[in-house]
């Protein structure tokens, strides 16, 4: 295999360049991606570097050197199709990448809010750092912001803006925060930090148009047709998979790239990894699923950069993720969605809450608040085929750790 080129230089593409050469691939890795910089890490986009904890350097998986050294070539420039035929990226540039091995990682972008008034300004989703660095100035001076969707990332931007004094009102479809990443006994701990933050939620509720004033936001109409002043509005609506490319292709799609439990796209030159990628996911019943998150995209190139250097194994790593939001930490190992019973360790009062989510009693996932010892231990649990029932971990004293030792 002479030369591999990646497609979008996210947290996936950089890692599948970062692993081929650590374990030893010797030919050319070509990394193109559309964003300005050096690949740079999105989670702390919506935490800590808008609170400015964290500054530019620290957002950035390594400094310039390292992609001269480890002979990675960064291009910044967009792929504009694949010549499947002639095994060649073409880029808008008008250059094109010649390919033995082709990796797409071109995550997603957001869902846009499909409401009039969305293209006002002060009108927000959170995606790249370009967001991120128009929105950090203006969330420390406005007074109203409104969040629509009480997901991952709504809820993250909302626990910054309450922090940093502003009022917050979320609008959420659903009737509760989370609600299809999470257990409800999780979703009611979070509601109710957020309310004691001054989060105030409306549940069920969506909204109509955004009202402006001189081309900057100044309110939003709820669909039970309140008016709701606003200064900024924020979005995490969901995503919608980065296929253009792929499917003018003609790669299969299906809720994204279509690839095989090796990873492989319908072209065998082609592989796909990270938000793009959909999968026969091994803990959600091999049904092709497609997960967004740091541990996805990273362990999905770590297992294409090993078959490419001739370690095929079919894709089988536990999905697990985080969220920080104000003084909690939840991170979940395991897919908890249709559960049909959970246990709980600890108490919603503490903030220290771990949710042993189970299905036809067999521990399917965890999900931990504050209890990182948890956390660790479900994962070595659910790395196996676990023997937990609910009966067990329901008994008195019943710790975790104790069991997975
Ligand atoms: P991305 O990292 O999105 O990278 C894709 C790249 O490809 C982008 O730079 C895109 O511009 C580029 N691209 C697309 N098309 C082309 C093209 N045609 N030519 C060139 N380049 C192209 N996950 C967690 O696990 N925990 C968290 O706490 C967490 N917080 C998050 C907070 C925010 C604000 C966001 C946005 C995401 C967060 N995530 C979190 C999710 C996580 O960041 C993503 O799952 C991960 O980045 C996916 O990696 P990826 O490489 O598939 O996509």
């Amino acid at each position: 295999l002479a030369s591999v080129v990646i497609v979008g230089a996210g947290q996936a593409g950089f890692q599948v360049a970062a692993s081929l050469r650590q374990e030893g691939y010797d030919g050319s890795i070509t990394l193109i991606g559309d964003e300005p910089g050096l690949p740079y890490q999105r989670p702390p986009l919506s935490k800590a570097y808008l609170l400015g904890k964290i500054n530019e350097n620290a957002l950035l998986f390594r400094p310039t050197e390292f992609f001269t050294t480890q002979r990675i070539e960064l291009i910044h420039d967009q792929a504009t199709a694949i010549d499947r035929q002639n095994r060649r990226v073409l880029l808008a540039s008008g250059e094109a990448a010649v390919y033995d091995h082709l990796v797409l990682a071109t995550g997603a972008h957001n869902r846009p809010l499909p409401v009039p008034g969305a293209e006002l300004q002060g009108v927000f989703g959170v995606k790249t750092k370009q967001d991120a660095d128009a929105l950090a100035p203006l969330v420390k001076e406005v007074r109203n912001v409104v969040v629509v969707g009480a997901g991952f990332i709504g809820l993250e931007f909302a626990a910054v803006a309450a922090e940093l004094g502003a009022s917050v009102h979320v609008l959420e479809l659903g009737d509760r925060p989370m609600a299809r990443a999470v257990s409800t006994e999780m979703s009611q701990l979070f509601r109710q930090a957020h309310e004691a933050w001054g989060v105030k939620f409306d549940f069920r509720q969506g909204l109509t148009r955004i009202e402006g004033d001189n081309g900057k936001v100044s309110a939003v109409e709820t669909s039970d047709g309140r008016k709701l002043p606003a200064d900024l509005v924020v979005f995490g609506i969901g995503v919608i998979p980065n296929t253009q490319l792929a499917n003018e292709a003609g790669l299969a799609i299906e809720n994204g790239i279509r690839v095989d439990a090796n990873l492989l796209s319908s072209d065998p030159h082609i592989s796909a990894i990270g938000d793009v990628a959909c999968f026969p996911c091994l803990q959600n019943g091999e049904r092709p699923t497609r997960l967004e998150s740091v541990q996805n995209a990273a362990d999905q190139a770590r297992n294409v950069a090993a078959r490419l250097l001739g370690k095929p194994a079919p894709y089988s790593a536990l999905p697990w993720f985080w969220t920080d939001q104000g003084n909690l930490k939840l991170q979940i190992a395991g897919l908890s969605t249709s559960y049909d019973s959970t246990v709980t360790l600890g108490s919603p009062e503490t903030h220290q809450l771990s949710v042993l989510c189970f299905r036809n009693d067999q521990l399917i996932a965890v999900e931990s608040c504050n209890r990182p010892g948890d956390h660790m231990a479900a994962r070595k649990i659910l790395s196996r085929p676990p023997k937990l029932t609910a009966a067990e971990a329901a008994a008195e004293g019943f710790e975790l750790k104790a069991w997975e030792a």
